[in-house]
C-alpha cells in the first residue's frame, strides 16, 4: 500500500530518496524553496564540486543510476601535496585501482531531479518554502515567497531533507525531549577558481586531489570536467595572538596578493581572478550539527544534512546522507516483507538506530581529518606512518584497514572506523617509538602487530 510522502528539500539527498520512495509506489512530492534551476540555463562544470566515494555510489547503484553519475564524475586517486617551496608530493588514497571522484554538486543533483521526475508518482514543487509543519496533523505549509502564497499540503509523513538550517528540525526541536548541538569552527572558507588551459585542458594534474597544507588553514583544489579546478581555502575568520592569518586580515587587494605570495606562490600565475574572486566570493561558515531523535512518533522524520551537518574536510557530509537513503531503502524492503503497509514508526524506529551513532562517528573523524589534512600531510612522520599502515594492509587486507580505506573504501559502519582507527593509532604510536624506525621498518613483525590490533 502506498502512502502519501511530503519530502521538503530537493537537494542532493532530497532528490535521491524520492527515487527510492518512488520505486516502492509511494506518492512523493518535493517541495524546494529554491527555484528550478534547471530552467534558468545551466550552471556548468564550473560550480562547486564534491567528492564522491564508495559509500555513495553504493546508494546510487542502488537507485540504478550508477553509470549516469560516472559519465559525470572524474577519478581522484590520491592527493596532490604543494609544499611553500611549489614541490609536489603524490599520496595515493588507497591501492592502484581505487580512487575518489569529483563530481560538480549542481549537475549531480540537475541528473537526480531528472531521474526522479521520470518516476510518475514524483512531482516537484519549486519557490516553496517550507514556514512549519503541525506534526500531529502531517501538515506542512509552504510560502512560495514570488508570489506571496501559501499553500498547506497534507500528508501521510513529512521527510525533511532540507538541510543544515532545517526548518523541519526546528519543528521537532518545539517537541519534548528532543537534543540538539551545533558547534562552529574558528574557520570558514572561501571559493576561487583555476581555469582551463587555452585548449580545454587542467592547468594541474587532474586525476588528484590538490592540497598546500599550510598548518592552521589550507587551500585545496577538486577538478572539473570542463577543465578548471575549483579552489577552497579554509581559513580562520579572526586572527589572534597565536593565529595571525586570518580572513579578518585581508581586507585589501594588497593584503590579499601578500598573502598568496608568502603561502601559495605557485597559485598565483594560474588564478587570474584571484582577486575578482576573492572578493566577491562568500566567506561561509563550517557547523557540526548533531540531534537526537530524528523522527517523531511514524509522521515527521530527518535525513541527510538536516539530521547530522558535518565540516567537509572527510569528503563525507553527501556520501552519508546517500548512505542513509541506502538505509531508508533497506528498512522499506525489511517493512515490505514484514507486512503489506509500512509501518513508519518502527521504520524510523530502526533507521535511526542505525545512523544516529554512525553519523556522530563520522562527525568526529571529519574534525579529525582537518588536522590531519592542514597540519599532518606534510609531515615525515606522518608519511612513514602512512608507508607502514599501506604495508600492513597489502599483507593483512582484511586484518589491518587503515582508517581513511574503512571510511571511503568500504561499507564498514563510520562509528567501527572511529573505534578502530583510535587503537590502530596506540599501536602505531609505539612502532613509531622503535629506534632508527626510518631506516628498519621494512624488518617489523607485521604479525604480531595485527595480532595485537586483533586482541
Ligand atoms: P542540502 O544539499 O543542503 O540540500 C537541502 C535542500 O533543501 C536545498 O536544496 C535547500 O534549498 C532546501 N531547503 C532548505 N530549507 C528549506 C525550506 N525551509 N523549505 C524547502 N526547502 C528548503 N560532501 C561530500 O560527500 N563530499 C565532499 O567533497 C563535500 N564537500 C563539501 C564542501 C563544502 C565546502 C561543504 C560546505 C560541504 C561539502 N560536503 C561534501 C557536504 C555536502 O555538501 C552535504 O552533506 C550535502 O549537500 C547534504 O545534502 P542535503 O540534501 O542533505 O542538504
Amino acid at each position: 500500500m502506498s502512502s502519501k510522502v511530503t519530502l521538503v528539500g530537493a537537494g542532493l539527498v532530497g532528490s535521491l530518496l524520492s527515487i527510492f520512495l518512488a520505486k516502492k509506489g509511494h506518492q512523493v512530492e518535493v517541495f524546494e524553496r529554491r527555484p528550478d534551476y534547471r530552467k534558468m540555463g545551466a550552471v556548468g562544470g564550473r560550480s562547486i564540486n564534491l567528492a564522491l566515494s564508495e559509500r555513495g555510489w553504493r546508494a546510487l547503484k542502488a537507485a540504478g543510476i550508477e553509470q549516469k553519475i560516472k559519465d559525470i564524475a572524474l577519478p581522484m586517486r590520491g592527493r596532490m601535496m604543494h609544499d611553500i617551496e611549489g614541490n609536489l608530493t603524490f599520496q595515493p588514497y588507497g591501492k592502484e585501482n581505487q580512487a575518489i571522484y569529483s563530481v560538480s554538486r549542481a549537475i549531480l543533483n540537475e541528473v537526480l531531479m531528472d531521474v526522479a521526475e521520470k518516476e510518475q508518482n514524483v512531482k516537484f514543487h519549486f519557490n516553496q518554502r517550507c514556514e512549519n509543519i503541525d506534526i500531529k496533523d502531517t501538515e506542512a505549509t509552504f510560502l512560495n515567497e514570488e508570489e506571496q502564497t501559501k499553500n498547506r499540503v497534507k500528508s501521510d509523513i513529512v521527510i525533511g531533507a532540507d538541510g543544515a538550517f532545517s526548518a523541519v528540525r526546528g519543528e521537532l526541536q518545539k517537541m519534548p525531549l528532543f537534543n540538539y548541538t551545533q558547534h562552529y569552527l574558528p574557520h570558514g572558507y572561501k571559493e576561487l577558481t583555476i581555469p582551463p588551459n587555452e585548449d580545454g585542458s587542467h592547468k594541474l594534474a587532474p586525476d588528484a586531489l590538490h592540497i598546500w597544507p599550510r598548518r592552521s588553514f589550507m587551500l585545496i583544489a577538486l577538478p572539473n570536467t570542463d577543465g578548471s579546478f575549483t579552489c577552497t581555502l579554509f581559513l580562520r575568520f579572526e586572527s589572534d595572538k597565536e593565529h595571525q592569518e586570518a580572513f579578518d586580515k585581508l581586507t585589501s587587494d594588497e593584503e590579499i596578493i601578500s598573502f598568496f605570495e608568502t603561502h601559495f606562490a605557485d597559485v598565483i600565475p594560474i588564478m587570474p581572478t584571484l582577486l575578482e574572486d576573492f572578493k566577491q566570493n562568500p566567506t561561509s561558515s563550517l557547523v557540526t550539527i548533531r540531534c537526537a531523535p530524528w523522527a517523531y512518533q511514524g509522521k515527521v522524520c530527518l535525513i541527510g544534512d538536516a539530521s547530522h551537518a558535518i565540516v567537509p574536510f572527510y569528503g563525507q557530509g553527501m556520501n552519508s546522507g546517500f548512505e542513509d537513503c541506502f538505509y531508508f531503502n533497506e528498512f522499506m524492503e525489511k517493512q515490505l516483507k514484514k507486512n503489506k503497509n509500512i509501518d513508519w514508526q518502527e521504520l524510523f524506529s530502526d533507521f535511526q538506530e542505525e545512523r544516529i551513532p554512525n553519523t556522530n562517528a563520522i562527525a568526529d573523524l571529519a574534525i579529525q581529518n582537518f588536522i590531519e589534512m592542514r597540519d599532518r600531510v606534510a609531515d615525515p612522520e606522518f608519511l612513514l606512518r602512512k608507508k607502514i599502515e599501506a604495508k600492513l594492509h597489502e599483507q593483512f587486507p582484511s586484518r589491518w584497514i587503515p582508517q581513511y580505506t574503512m571510511v571511503t573504501f568500504s561499507h564498514l559502519p563510520y562509528s567501527y572506523a572511529l573505534n578502530t582507527g583510535k587503537k590502530q593509532e596506540q599501536i602505531m604510536n609505539e612502532i613509531m617509538k622503535k629506534e632508527d624506525i626510518e631506516n628498519n621498518w621494512q624488518n617489523l613483525d607485521w604479525e604480531s602487530i595485527v595480532e595485537q590490533l586483533q586482541s
